[in-house]
């Protein structure tokens, strides 16, 4: 069959087409199609770009504008076919979008170049062309087993004839058994998509009726709001099913897949296989094995994070945002994005749905359902016989602990209630090591990292202080290191390991655990310590977000909230958003099993709207709250922004930079830039960092306004400025 290499509209020129690079390139770059080869848009190839070779994709018809005379050869087409057209599609959408380079967005696509090399296969064995003459009775069974002609593998051969190896190796040297190539095993088993064992609720059945019934219908949003422990997840299984049935692909975002094999041993129960997975703790074997799964459509149901949005599916048919609320779904490194957000996008432009679970929705997603513009699906009690938990307020103020330590009477007297009925604890304080500061008694010298405006954390099991930020760290002082005082550096205030110090004093011969990034290592400790909670192997655990979601510990009856307060410090206007539904997630792990769950609340302001809205479990009164003030001040979704920060180590220039960025803002109805002010941190990994802030009116494009800006202004070379459209943090 004659392939031509593109719709030949008449303009185009068959000799050449247009390369897009993964680099930070404005466009694709030309080049000359040598004969014999027919490329089409999609098609991956080997270029030459300078004086190296660089994998590329053909982005469609040459542009013309260097001579043809000039232009170098493709040098070669991976055999992998095309990148489907919809994802080409949506990485110029993205590229658009997020003000990024085209060719950055496609790097995402490209992370794994060995994936493009033939699939790996295994060797096997055949009859050969020679027999030799005379034959041990050993050789003879052998040759006899692969008479019929199946290739087997050497090690095979050898077993069911029940010889040796060796019997078999001489064979092969003897050319009386010949290797043929079969394809590497398939690692992805189809996940069954027939109906699961657990009998759904009516609600439950209900709620998985409506999903299925968006799949293979077009595009849609929907939110599936539930109340944690509802059984969301049982439930929008139910759409996974009905897309696999129909023979699609499916995607599951989560915000910390490390967190979950939980997860992945619920998806193995309900389709009786895990899924591909696609996060960063992959080895470089498994991300080419998945990369190419996915595109050849041997991999059906992907569960990943917010990267596995940029792999190549060939007919991805549904995908599923789980805590679609979590900020993990927010890149802020390199190409900065929201995957929930470009999620939708993604859906949109294939044509097929999209299923947003949450029980605490962001106000975004809530809003569009609450105008219609996404279907909301709710869910609104726990399954079985569980309960919601009963919240109350610890006035810090009134009821607050002793000095020195952080659980005040009434959170310890309902400890030891829960402790001595035989249930579990966890306490929940969202920061890492031992002390978030340290100062000195003698001078009032507060120890901070050179490179970064943030103080150091005392980690005191390794005896260490470390920045958060950068990784700077050293051994614990003895002395003060500005006035020299001995003995005088003091502690303040808690991290988990100085509130499990205290728990320990006050239960001694309880079972204590700390969950937290830096004390367990790496996903294996992580799930080991989840599991040890969950079979009741811990009495009391203290834990940072990283215990805030999705697990299941039945035996969890009382969560302590040490310090309410800790994420509203700051002028971030999403912060009151966030502590609601970090405490709000925190406290759903109680009480979610037969017995009932209580949640204790520490804050020095409970008479703040967020405090109440959390005790009375008062979710959609928060979020009216919420969105009445940003509709007041424009804020998002009732406006929008996008900070430009800029960055760089010669201080003085950057400030001269963001100075001539901000003169040269054009004036434009409807837009205002707001700056130059110093980044909440302002010195990162040495870095000085000031930020702009972009505020338009909601129905003009961020993108039109900040581009054409930002390219009439000459930026120095040493100084660095990145855009963030639609920014969630203003670190
Ligand atoms: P959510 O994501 O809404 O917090 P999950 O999907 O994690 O809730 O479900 C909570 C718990 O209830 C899980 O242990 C789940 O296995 C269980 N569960 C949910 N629905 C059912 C059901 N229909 N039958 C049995 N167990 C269920
Ligand atoms: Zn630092």
């Amino acid at each position: 069959m004659l392939e031509l290499p593109f719709e030949p509209d008449a303009g185009s020129d068959p000799l050449r087409v247009a390369v897009m690079l993964p680099r930070p390139l404005k466009g694709a770059y030309d080049y000359a199609v040598p004969p014999g080869l027919f490329l089409q848009r999609g098609d991956i190839v080997e270029v030459p770009l300078g004086r190296t070779r660089e994998v590329g994709v053909v982005w469609g018809p040459g542009t013309g504008e260097v001579p043809q005379a000039k232009l170098k050869p493709v040098a070669h087409r991976f055999d992998t076919g095309p990148l489907p057209a919809d994802l080409l599609d949506f990485i110029d959408w993205v590229a658009d979008y997020t003000l990024a380079p085209p060719g950055d967005v496609l790097a995402l696509v490209l992370r794994v170049p060995s994936a493009l090399e033939p699939p790996e296969t295994r060797t096997a064995y055949v009859p050969g062309a020679h027999t030799p003459e005379r034959l041990s009775a050993a050789r003879k069974r052998v040759l006899q087993i692969a008479q019929d002609g199946m290739a087997r593998r050497a090690g095979e051969l050898a077993r069911e004839a029940g010889v040796s190896l060796s019997v078999v190796k001489g064979l092969i040297a003897a050319g009386a058994l010949a290797a043929v190539a079969l394809p590497a095993f398939p690692r992805f088993p189809a996940p069954d998509p027939s109906p699961g064992s657990l009998q759904l609720s009516p609600s439950q059945e209900e709620a998985g009726a409506a999903l299925r019934s968006r799949v293979a219908a077009g595009f849609s949003a929907t939110l599936l709001d539930g109340v944690t422990g509802s059984g969301k997840t049982e439930v929008y299984f139910e759409a996974v099913a009905e897309a696999l049935r129909q023979g699609g692909q499916v995607l599951i975002l989560l915000p910390e897949i490390a967190l979950s094999v939980q997860f992945l041993d619920r998806f193995a129960a309900r389709f009786g296989c895990r899924p591909a997975e696609w996060h960063s703790d992959l080895s470089q074997r498994e991300r080419r094995g998945t990369w190419r799964a996915v595109m050849t459509g041997e991999a059906r149901a992907i569960v990943g994070a917010r990267s596995a949005l940029f792999l190549p599916y060939t007919d991805l048919s549904l995908i599923i945002v789980d805590e679609e609320h979590d900020n993990a779904f927010k890149q802020e490194e390199g190409l900065i994005y929201h995957a929930r957000d470009m999620a939708v996008v993604r859906a949109k432009m294939g044509g097929f749905p999209i299923i947003l679970s949450s029980a605490t929705p962001s106000l975004e997603t809530w809003l569009n359902a609450a105008r219609g513009r996404y279907l909301h699906v709710k869910l609104p009690q726990r399954h079985g016989a569980a309960r919601l938990p009963e919240v109350a307020l610890i006035d810090l103020r009134e009821e607050g602990p002793e000095p020195e330590s952080w659980l005040s009477p009434k959170l310890v007297a309902a400890m030891e209630e829960t402790l001595s009925g035989g249930e579990q604890v966890l306490l929940f304080l969202n920061r890492r090591g031992y002390a978030p500061l340290t100062i000195c008694r003698a001078c009032g010298h507060r120890l901070g990292c050179p490179n970064c405006s943030s103080w150091l954390v005392e980690h005191r099991y390794h005896a260490r202080l470390k920045c958060h930020h950068c990784g700077y760290e050293l051994a614990r002082p003895q002395a003060c290191p500005s006035c020299h005082a001995e003995g005088k550096l003091h502690a303040c205030g808690p991290g988990v390991e100085r509130l499990a110090e205290e728990v320990r004093a006050r239960f001694p011969g309880r079972l204590v655990a700390i969950a937290s990034s830096d004390v367990l290592h790496g996903p294996k400790q992580t799930q080991a310590a989840i599991e040890a909670m969950a079979e009741g192997g811990t009495d009391i655990l203290i834990g940072t977000q990283m215990v805030a979601k999705g697990h299941n510990f039945p035996g969890l009856t009382l969560v302590g909230i040490v310090d309410a307060d800790l994420g509203l410090a700051g002028g971030d206007p999403r912060a009151r958003e966030r502590t609601f539904q970090l405490l709000h997630q925190v406290s759903g792990r109680a009480g979610r099993a037969e017995k009932p769950g209580r949640v204790l609340i520490q804050t020095t302001q409970p008479d703040l709207p967020v405090m109440q809205a959390l005790a009375a479990q008062d979710r959609d009164g928060f979020l009216a709250i919420e969105a009445e003030d940003r509709q007041a001040n424009g804020l998002p979704p009732f406006g929008r922004l996008a900070a430009v920060i800029i960055s760089g180590s010669d201080e003085a220039l950057v400030h001269a930079t963001a100075q001539e960025l901000r003169r040269s803002a054009p004036l434009c109805e409807g837009i205002a830039v707001w700056g130059p002010a110093p980044a909440s941190l302002s010195r990162l990994k040495g870095q000085t960092r000031v930020r702009l802030l972009v505020h338009a009116a909601r129905n003009l494009k961020l993108s039109e306004y900040v581009r054409p800006w930002l390219a009439c202004v000459r930026v120095p070379g040493r100084v660095r400025v990145s855009v963030d459209i639609d920014p969630v943090s203003f670190f």
